[in-house]
C-alpha cells in the first residue's frame, strides 16, 4: 500500500471538509437540528436554493451512506414541495438539500388531485413538515401545451383541466400562466384539504407557490 499516496489523499480530503465549514460555519453548525417554525423552514430552503443558484451545494458534500443508515427506520424530513416532473427541476438540488429533507411529489404542471393531496397531506399530518411549495418553473411544457389548447395523444390531455383555470384568461404568456398557476394549486390546496387547512391556521404549516427559473436556478416565493 503507498502509505505516502494515501496520506496526501487524507490531506485533500480534510482540507476539503474544513473549506466548506470555513465558508459556510453557520450552516454547517445550524442546518443539523429541525427548524422550530414554518418560517424557520421556509427560510432554510430559501438559504439553499440561493447556494444552488451560485453553484455553491453544501448537501452534497454530507456522508450519504450515514444519512441513509441515519433513515433507515424513519423520516423527519421539515419540507414538502409539489413541483412539475419536468427533468430540469431536481428539487433536493435546487434547494440544496439531502436525504430525509424534502417530501417531494411531482407530476407534470405540479397541479393538484386526490392522491397529490392524500400525499401532501400525509407529509403535513404524520411526517410533520412546517412549509409545503407549489413551485412552477419557465419553459413548461404543460403549461405551454394547455395554453395552445392542442390535440394531443393517450391521456396528456387529463392535465388541461387542471391546468384551465390558469390559462383561461393569461393571452399567450407562459409566465404569467405558470405562476398563477402555482398560486391556484396553493390556495386549492391550504383551503379545501380538511388536513392542511387546520394546520395553516393553526400557524403549524406554511403553504406557499413559488417559481423556478431553470435559466439561473433560483426560486422566488409569489
Ligand atoms: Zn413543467
Amino acid at each position: 500500500m503507498d502509505i505516502e499516496w494515501s496520506r496526501r489523499r487524507f490531506l485533500a480530503a480534510a482540507a476539503a471538509t474544513t473549506s466548506i465549514l470555513l465558508d459556510h460555519p453557520m450552516q454547517a453548525q445550524t442546518e443539523e437540528t429541525s427548524p422550530a417554525t414554518p418560517q424557520e423552514a421556509l427560510d432554510r430552503l430559501m438559504r439553499g436554493n440561493a447556494r444552488f443558484a451560485v453553484d455553491q451545494i453544501t448537501s452534497i458534500a454530507q456522508d450519504l451512506k450515514l444519512l441513509k443508515e441515519h433513515t433507515v427506520e424513519k423520516q423527519e424530513p421539515f419540507a414538502a414541495v409539489l413541483s412539475c416532473a419536468d427533468s430540469r427541476v431536481p428539487v433536493e438540488l435546487v434547494f440544496d438539500q439531502t436525504i430525509g429533507h424534502i417530501f417531494v411529489t411531482r407530476v407534470a404542471g405540479n397541479i393538484i388531485n386526490s392522491e397529490i393531496i392524500g400525499s401532501l397531506e400525509y407529509a403535513a399530518a404524520v411526517l410533520g413538515v412546517k412549509v409545503l411549495i407549489v413551485m412552477g418553473h419557465s419553459n413548461c411544457g404543460a403549461v405551454s401545451a394547455a395554453l395552445s389548447k392542442k390535440p394531443v395523444p393517450g391521456q396528456i390531455a387529463s392535465l388541461y383541466p387542471h391546468l384551465e383555470p390558469a390559462v383561461a384568461d393569461a393571452g399567450n404568456d407562459i409566465v404569467v400562466a405558470t405562476r398563477r398557476n402555482a398560486k391556484l394549486q396553493a390556495n386549492l390546496l391550504a383551503k379545501t384539504s380538511t388536513v392542511l387547512a387546520p394546520l395553516v391556521r393553526e400557524g403549524r404549516l406554511k403553504i406557499e407557490a413559488a417559481y423556478y427559473d431553470v435559466g439561473t436556478g433560483k426560486v422566488t416565493l409569489l
